[in-house]
């Protein structure tokens, strides 16, 4: 048979569509299988070769799944809401509903062309009212818990965008969407409590199985030490500074105290003396992020506020420094320097002459005895963020009156939808473009009835992908989010796949999320994931990161256009180990493409009877590939099915019940082809439809083995014989060898046999 592609991949994906072969059932009595990718947001350049590392992967485990006799959702939808189609409004004043579908029509041409083996029936899109009403609605259960607060804080802003960045979303104090440096800006902004579940987040995790790095991101992100707050009582004042610290035990060696810049403390501790010197450093402070204040290879700065607290420990005076490296959102802004334990105390002593002290450690009650301090837990986790000033996200759904303070809107009234605008522009005072619609902004109070504003903040595109995955388990109720007996049939997602980027943003978030929606009743498991893997990114053929501006970005269309879907996929899977970032090689493409030329080759070799060698390296095939996808190490599993087309070449023949069995374990891999080759054989019905082989044990194992013959314990020859062969056969046939027989010339004293390796003969 030939191999073209084109006919050949667009003629199975006709065939499973038309067969809805990859329907997930609700009520199957097959046991279920929730595999999940992370959804895609549809941007307007399509999809990148990124994308098809992450979906290949996944489709395999699903392909394989259902082939094990699974009920399996391996669902696909769309995180809508974002910048890019807003500043693309901005730019064309096309509304970004309208970009937004043809990028999501764009995308869903694209994967289908891959052949991936979607449930399509459960698509999902975060911007559309239908879906959005019951990220609005879960709000409002936030809201109702008392979780969701109003907050007049410091946010990052990014004067481009105009727009209140969460921390996550700031990358080396730069904006992580445009690079521009962020300031600080003080805004009311609506706030989710995450910190409540900072201890459950950490916990938790021993309850599920995610690659060991993807926890320790989580853990160190959430940052929980565990320590005392001690007071320092003020010389000649009233006042006392806390300090957080988590080295209670060396607070003999304390020779000086820092508090942050934004101390609540820091003007009435600060003497007329150093007046000036305290305001100048505080102004050259503002501009830094806590990134930069934080960062321990610069510098140390910081100011003398001229005042003295006393050590509770010894009763010693210390001085008090302000010093930017403290912040004053983490602990209590304020913290006990001891240089002789702590490198940055110590950076900090040498920089400013402040004293060194040798002082013995004591235990960590003791401390806390002599100084009257407690024990406390800080977080770095801070609440998130969930306010945008921006058109293109959730409305939050929440009414003010001036009688009733904040209202939610009533469920029967949602969704409180998008209004058209004509300037997707946000105002230069930072307020949302929703501000200048008088018609959405003036309503009445749910409540009282009175004169009503509506909050014109949108929500963080992070809200829609916080629980997109419940979504696809009812993706048509009109009346719940999802129905409980759906939500309990499915839960929890078997196997998760996605960017080690997304570990401290959506994974964290979506976890939070689900754990609230637990705590309320409405989901039955805690943890949403079951199994947590990632992949590495792929970078472009030099080892660069692949952009658009450099124009080394490669088009999943044009590789399969010239090469076909399933060289893409394998390709996809076999270009490295798939955690690790790896270059695309054009190279490695085309000898993919060879590899599966030759597997359409192998009717050719159809005989009614095949050599022991071809069976054996079927079984060890089978082995190696079912592993292999169970450990994601989809790449061996390509290089073994590679030998084995290798081997039946060598040998000449293969019988058409072992080329069946080798299609099988092919199609996840490779489907069109897979299906080409079964149908060029007779084969009536999908591969799909088929079961996963097994293998025979007893073939897997070697038959023959090399044994090594010493004389005296040195090598003198090497036999290859059958596995077990009785000892005093190998004995004999050791002997005669003339590579050793020339050497056994004085009388054999005794002869060692280690089964299946050695024969040493000691003369
Ligand atoms: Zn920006
Ligand atoms: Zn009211």
């Amino acid at each position: 048979m030939s191999y073209n592609h084109g006919s050949i991949d667009a003629k199975w994906q006709a065939a499973w569509a038309k067969a809805q072969i990859f329907r997930a059932q609700d009520d199957s009595p097959k046991e279920k299988y929730y595999v999940l990718v992370e959804f895609p947001y549809p941007s307007g350049a399509g999809l990148h070769v990124g994308h098809p590392r992450s979906y290949t992967a996944l489709d395999i485990v699903a392909r394989q799944q259902r082939m094990l006799g699974k009920n399996v959702l391996f669902p696909m939808g769309w995180d809508a809401f974002g910048l890019p189609a807003e500043n693309y409004a901005i730019k064309t004043g096309i509304h970004p509903s309208v970009i937004t579908k043809e990028n999501i029509d764009n995308f869903r041409r694209q994967l289908k062309a891959i052949g991936f083996s979607f449930d399509w029936s459960r698509e999902v899109n975060t911007t559309d009212p239908a879906y959005y009403k019951w990220t609005q609605w879960m709000f409002l259960r936030f809201f109702k818990a008392g979780l969701a607060y109003k907050s007049t804080m410091a946010i990052n802003w990014c004067p481009k965008d105009k727009i209140g960045l969460a921390n996550e979303e700031v990358v080396g104090g730069k904006c992580e969407r445009c690079g521009t440096a962020v300031e600080k800006r003080d805004k009311e902004q609506w706030m989710i409590a995450i910190t409540k579940y900072a201890d459950r987040l950490i916990d938790d995790l021993d309850t599920v199985d995610y690659l060991p790095k993807i926890k320790k991101q989580q853990v160190d992100w959430i940052g929980r030490s565990e320590g005392a707050e001690i007071d320092f009582a003020v010389v000649d004042s009233q006042e006392k500074i806390t300090v957080f610290t988590t080295r209670p035990d060396t607070i003999f060696g304390v020779t000086y105290l820092v508090i942050a810049p934004e101390h609540p403390l820091v003007e009435s501790l600060t003497t007329s003396e150093q007046r000036d010197t305290v305001h100048s450093y505080i102004a050259s402070v503002a501009t830094k992020t806590d990134m930069e204040r934080g960062d321990d290879t610069k510098a140390k700065t910081g100011a003398f506020t001229g005042s003295y607290v006393i050590n509770p420990a010894n009763h010693e005076r210390v001085p008090v420094w302000i010093a930017d490296y403290v912040l004053g959102h983490y602990g209590t802004g304020a913290v006990m320097a001891v240089p002789q334990h702590d490198e940055r105390d110590l950076a900090f002593a040498q920089t400013f002459n402040l004293p060194i002290v040798d002082r013995p450690l004591i235990s960590f009650a003791d401390a806390l005895a002599k100084t009257g301090g407690k024990k406390t837990v800080q977080y770095k986790l801070r609440d998130w963020v969930f306010s945008r000033q921006r058109y293109w996200g959730e409305p939050i759904p929440l009414i003010h009156c001036d009688h009733c303070g904040w209202v939610p809107v009533p469920d029967d009234q949602l969704p409180v939808l998008l209004p058209d605008v004509a300037n997707y522009q946000p105002t230069d005072n930072g307020e949302s473009p929703l501000a200048s619609i008088d018609s959405f902004v003036n309503t009445k109070c749910p409540t009282c009835g009175g004169d009503a504003k509506r909050e014109t903040d949108t929500m963080p595109n992070w809200a829609g992908s916080s629980w997109y995955f419940l979504r696809y388990i009812d993706p048509n109720n009109n009346n719940e989010f999802a129905s409980a007996e759906k939500l309990k049939h499915w839960l929890p997602i078997d196997l998760y796949n996605g960017g080690m980027e997304h570990t401290t943003l959506h994974l964290l978030y979506s976890r939070f999320w689900n754990k609230f929606l637990f705590d309320q009743g409405l989901v039955p498991t805690s943890e949403p994931y079951a199994r947590r893997h990632s992949h590495g990114l792929i970078m472009s053929e030099d080892g660069t990161k692949m952009s658009k501006s450099v124009g080394n970005v490669i088009n999943p269309d044009d590789i399969v256009n010239e090469f076909g879907a399933d060289t893409l996929r394998v390709y996809e899977v076999f270009m490295g180990p798939f955690e690790e970032p790896v270059p695309w090689s054009t190279n490695g493409v085309v000898g993919v493409r060879r590899f599966l030329d030759r597997v359409t080759k192998l009717p050719d070799f159809i005989a009614p009877a095949e050599s022991p060698d071809v069976t054996k390296a079927l079984h060890k095939t089978i082995k190696k590939v079912s592993e292999d996808i169970t450990n994601f190490r989809f790449n061996t599993a390509v290089a073994a099915m590679m030998t084995f087309v290798n081997t039946v070449f060598e040998q000449g023949s293969i019988t058409k019940p072992s080329l069946l069995t080798f299609l099988a374990i092919l199609t996840p891999f490779a489907p069109h082809v897979g299906n080409e080759v079964n149908e060029a054989l007779g084969g009536t019905s999908l591969m799909e439809a088929g079961n996963w082989p097994t293998f025979d044990p007893a073939l897997i194992v070697d038959s023959e083995v090399t044994i090594a013959i010493q004389v005296n314990g040195k090598l003198r020859s090497s036999l290859t014989v059958a596995l077990d062969l009785p000892e005093s056969s190998l004995v004999t046939q050791a002997q005669s060898d003339p590579n050793v027989a020339k050497f056994l010339i004085s009388p054999i004293k005794k002869t060692i046999v280690v089964p299946n390796k050695i024969v040493n003969f000691v003369i």
